[in-house]
């Protein structure tokens, strides 16, 4: 079986759309095909000012999300990144085979550094790419399943890791990402030239999971569409409908040229206001299978230990490899 593996960051409690349709709902999927590995990114969480309290609490509530949308303990390994000791330790040996250069064109840093300005911008949030690399190398991970975003960091990780090959033998397996045309970025609501994004969006742009179904029915109804009323696919001329019929596709299962001639003649409203319900109806049903793994912490932190601890034993042994062929010495 090939692997997969990846992450999400507990950050800002609820999952949004983006991430559910991008990502996660991927991971439910190539569990059945293939070997996979998911975790939620705490040290990653940490690249900027985090709460302890609070992020301690995403943490469960990211890990329940992830459960609550499909994911099953029998089928993939699922842990918390920081269980696992070996993503920092290796994340130093490749913060020493990756360029200062290249580590400085990521996209995604020059936008969140230059957002937030360099004082309050820490080296972490730099070299967090850096982690992501151990973060698969570790595992000998086939593909990578991420949303558009992420693209350039599954390239820097093929880049690194070849050159880690390179240098000190073959080692590490080179991934792919895993990107679904189709769902690979979706926008946010109130601003489709931007995708939807937990630090980044406004509350009336993001449609969080976890919402109440009223929250997610007034932003729905208040996306941002475009000139004309024509209900057309066309992500040039209609960024903002053609991202509301990939969601309402997506979600319901109806295919995108169906819906277009479902709504032929009708009003950006009539397609809004039907969205809205499919979105409720998705939503609903897994807030209230997130909330029933919060209510049980003991069984979700003891799905948590058993995900560590198989993620624990593939890392160690290519944290070791790593170590040896560096030419650190054996601790005994
Ligand atoms: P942040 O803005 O803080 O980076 P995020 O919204 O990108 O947060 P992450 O936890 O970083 O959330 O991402 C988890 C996964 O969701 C990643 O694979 C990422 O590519 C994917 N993803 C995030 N936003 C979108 C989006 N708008 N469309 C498609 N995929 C997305
Ligand atoms: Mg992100």
């Amino acid at each position: 079986r090939p692997r997969v593996l990846s992450g999400i960051q507990p950050t800002a409690g609820s999952f949004h759309l983006g991430n559910y349709l991008g990502a996660v709902r991927q991971w439910v999927a190539l569990q059945e095909t293939h070997d996979a590995f998911y975790m939620v990114v705490d040290l990653h969480a940490i690249t900027i000012p985090q709460d302890p309290a609070e992020l301690r609490a995403s943490t469960r509530l990211a890990a329940a999300q992830l459960l609550a949308a499909g994911l099953d303990p029998e089928r993939c390994t699922l842990f918390v990144q920081s269980h696992v000791p070996e993503h920092a330790q290796l994340a130093w040996v490749m913060n020493c085979v990756t360029g200062f250069g290249e580590a400085s064109r990521m996209t995604q840093f020059k936008d969140k550094s230059a957002k937030q300005g360099a004082d309050r911008t820490t080296v972490g949030l730099f070299t967090y790419p850096i982690l992501q690399i151990a973060d698969i190398l570790l595992y000998h991970a086939d593909q990578v399943p991420v949303g558009e975003d992420q693209r350039q960091h599954v390239e820097i990780t093929r880049d690194v890791g070849e050159r880690f090959n390179g240098r000190y033998g073959p080692t590490f397996t080179i991934p792919e990402p895993y990107i679904l045309k189709e769902t690979a970025k979706i926008y946010d609501l109130q601003d489709p030239a931007i995708k939807m994004s937990k630090s980044a969006s406004s509350p009336k742009g993001i449609v969080n999971l976890l919402d109440e179904p009223k929250a997610t029915v007034k932003k729905v109804k208040s996306a941002v569409t475009d000139t004309g009323s024509e209900i057309v696919f066309d992500e040039e001329k209609k960024p903002g409908v053609s991202n509301l019929l990939t969601i309402f596709a997506t979600l319901s299962g109806t295919g995108i040229p169906e819906l277009e001639q479902r709504y032929a003649g009708k009003g950006y409203g009539a397609l809004k206001t039907d969205l809205a319900e499919v979105v409720t109806e998705w939503v609903t049903p897994f807030r209230a299978r997130t909330q029933e793994y919060l209510d049980d912490p003991e069984t979700l932190d003891s799905i948590l230990a058993k995900g560590a601890e198989k993620a624990r034993s593939v890392a160690a042994e290519t944290l070791a490899t790593a170590y040896d062929r560096v030419g650190f010495l054996p601790a005994k």
